[in-house]
């Protein structure tokens, strides 16, 4: 789906399909240079990371192994009172692997700094960050991203991956989401 085939539902595009592929690209480059000879697991956290799963996967010259992992946050307030649900574990162990986590977006960091601590508990060797998005909140709790495509402004945005209520993750791009439609309660 391309923004125009959205019509006014998308109000400003905040990263085009050409960014994105650019920016996985530049992504990709740098985890081969880290990576390249250790296999890395990528786990993505569904369902957000779906698309950026597929495509910075395939533009990765390293083999590599993936995982998924489902997670539910609540409390979105700090880092340490984020309260995170597994929903889906992950299949593969993480003894000694190389593990990169992948994410559409960073927020505020709550589902990211339980997911870094959770699997430091598994006996990772080392784990790395890769997350298409961040937004400024995401800096004051000082997560750590080793591999970012986008800082973004402070915006409810969608496509990518990322849905408002499962609509528009198949968009090509990533936008800031009309609130009409959240008030139509389409
Ligand atoms: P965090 O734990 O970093 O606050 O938030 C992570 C999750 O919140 C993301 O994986 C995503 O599911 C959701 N999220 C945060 N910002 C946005 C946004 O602008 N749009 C959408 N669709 N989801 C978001
Ligand atoms: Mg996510």
């Amino acid at each position: 789906m391309d923004f125009e085939d959205a019509g006014s539902d998308i109000v400003s595009v905040v990263v085009t399909a050409e960014q994105i592929a650019e920016g996985l690209a530049r992504m990709a480059r740098e985890i081969e240079a880290d990576l390249s000879g250790k296999r890395p697991l990528m786990v993505g956290v569904l369902k957000g990371a779906v698309m950026v799963m597929a495509d910075l996967a395939r533009e990765l010259t390293i083999d590599v192994e993936m995982d998924w992992m489902a997670v539910s946050s609540y409390g979105r307030s700090t880092k340490s009172s984020g309260v995170v649900r597994i929903l889906k574990d992950l299949d593969s162990s993480l003894e000694g692997r190389h593990v990169l986590i992948v994410e559409d977006i960073v927020d505020s960091g709550v589902t990211l700094s339980w997911l870094l601590e959770n699997f430091a508990s598994r006996g990772a060797a080392s784990i790395r960050v890769a997350s298409l998005l961040r937004k400024p909140d995401a800096m004051s709790v000082d997560v750590p991203i080793d591999y970012l495509g986008f800082d973004i402004p402070n915006e409810f945005v969608v496509g990518y991956g990322l849905d408002f209520a499962e609509r528009y993750r198949n968009l090509k791009g990533v936008g800031v989401l009309n609130p009409s439609v959240y008030s139509d309660g389409a």
